[in-house]
């Protein structure tokens, strides 16, 4: 009966232990899984967003196509000579500062065509 006592005590003594550890891990292992799955969702979530960004991004190029398109259009109109409204500008009038005419209509005009200022020098602008 000693014997039989002695076994247990080491046993029951352990045994409180034994269960902290592998509440312990349990808990750790957990918690790791969590935020592995945390992880994963976050991941899944951010391809999601990315997607739909790209699918914005792709819509958003296209409208933007268009309106460079549009834009440029208008840039090639505002660019056009107000005289002959053939060539491209490429005069600059000094004083006012207008860049209206192109080389050929700037050299028969005195003043400025849309401010009236008299010209006292051109600017030679080159095609960028
Ligand atoms: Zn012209
Ligand atoms: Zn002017």
């Amino acid at each position: 009966m000693n014997e039989a006592c002695f076994i247990p005590e080491p046993v029951l003594a352990m045994n409180p232990m034994e269960n902290e550890t592998e509440k312990n891990i349990e808990s750790q292992a957990s918690i790791a899984i969590a935020s592995i799955v945390e992880e994963v969702t976050n991941i899944k979530q951010e391809k999601k967003r990315q997607k739909k960004k790209k699918k914005k991004k792709q819509q958003l190029t296209l409208k933007e196509f268009e309106k460079m398109k549009e834009e440029i259009e208008d840039m090639k109109q505002a660019r056009r000579c107000k005289v002959c409204l053939d060539e491209s500008s490429n005069r600059v009038f000094l004083p006012c500062g207008h860049f209206i005419c192109c080389s050929g209509c700037s050299e028969k005009i005195a003043d400025c065509p849309l401010c009236r200022t008299r010209i006292i020098a051109l600017v030679k602008v080159n095609n960028v």
